[in-house]
């Protein structure tokens, strides 16, 4: 186990000690909000946006409902919040700023190192928690160069198992454990660890490529399927090219997004319309950034890998062409 924790921890540039295994992205993102509840005495306040992901944005109002004061910056139109909206959200009695390091519906990138320095200039007693589940595996995190107090991940957005993530805990952060019991976890998460699925996750994080080699042929396919998609007129991009290389949001406009997306089921394609987690919602990410009913109704969110290749997105066009011509438009 020392070793696998070893391994994952070099990952983010962390060491062994500050690893915790959780089961998944979601209980990271609560442990690292939940512990303001231990620090309640000093001050009330929780910054975080509007654009994260529900595992945190839930946790916040039910954080609210308990009596805490939660400011959500919102974010531009390119899906990026504004450091001077944090900087003058900031105060003494804030105890935690949670920004996404990567949004999971519209690929950008937060300016997480300088708000994490705003942060400690300006609330003395603030913590910084970072969601990069989005990121993880698919970008370079150093956690000493972004100065994050805690950080989450979660295995299967890098082709690990489904049911494992973890949350990285500073040695200078100081939290209370979110789940008590036989003390596993140096006392932060107790519970029998899943080893399997933790050697799962060591086994996709050997197999992870060169992250910045793999960033640049992801670039390329990115750029290709938006070439493409503009081009021979199937789609509007929603995603910007600031952001990460492996989301492409777009909207088919004319078309509802569920119509579109069970036509590519049917053609083995998937794609999603939206968050996996907010099913059947219109897309509060889209609507947040300032997007018209008629982009967010019709928009698909294409996620590639690093597997993926220019001819998945000629299939992508082609099929999203029949579709057009073949669905009738709304
Ligand atoms: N945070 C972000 C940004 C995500 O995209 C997801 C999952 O899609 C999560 C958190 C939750 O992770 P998990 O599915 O491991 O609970």
């Amino acid at each position: 186990m020392s070793l696998t924790r070893k391994t994952v921890a070099k990952t983010i540039y962390a060491k062994e000690s500050e690893i915790i295994f959780t089961s998944c992205g979601t209980e990271a993102n609560n442990m690292a909000l939940m512990s303001v509840l231990h620090r309640k005495n000093r001050g009330n306040r929780i910054i975080t946006t509007t654009i994260e992901h529900p595992s945190v944005l839930e946790t916040a109002k039910r954080l609210e409902a308990m009596g805490f004061e939660v400011i959500y910056l919102k974010p531009d139109k390119s899906g990026v919040v504004s450091l001077t909206d944090l900087e003058n959200a900031l105060n003494d009695k804030t105890l935690l700023v949670s920004i996404m390091l990567v949004n999971n519906e519209i690929g950008s990138i937060q300016p997480i190192a300088d708000a994490v320095r705003l942060t400690k200039a300006k609330a003395h007693n603030a913590y910084f928690h970072c969601d990069a589940v989005q990121a993880f595996g698919k970008m370079p995190i150093n956690v000493q160069k972004l100065g994050v107090d805690m950080l989450t991940a979660s295995a299967h957005k890098i082709h690990g198992p489904k049911g494992v993530g973890f949350l990285y805990k500073s040695q200078k952060c100081h939290i209370a454990p979110f789940i008590t019991g036989g003390g596993q976890e140096s006392g932060m998460r107790s519970g029998t660890e899943a080893v399997p699925l933790i050697a799962g996750l060591l086994g996709a994080i050997e197999d992870l490529p060169n992250l910045e080699t793999t960033l640049l042929k992801m670039r390329e396919v990115y750029n290709y399927a938006k070439q493409r998609l503009i081009e021979n007129d199937i789609a509007v991009i929603n995603s910007f090219d600031e952001g990460l290389p492996y989301i492409l949001n777009i909207s088919v406009l004319g078309y509802k997004s569920e119509t579109l997306l069970h036509f590519l089921e049917n053609k083995q394609i998937f794609v999603s319309s939206g968050s996996a987690c907010a099913k059947g919602n219109q897309s509060y990410v889209l609507k947040e950034m300032g997007l018209s009913d008629k982009h967010i109704d019709s928009m698909l969110r294409i996620s590639f890998c690093m597997d993926t290749t220019m001819d998945d997105i000629n299939a992508l066009c082609d099929a999203l062409t029949t579709a057009k011509s073949q669905i009738r438009k709304v």
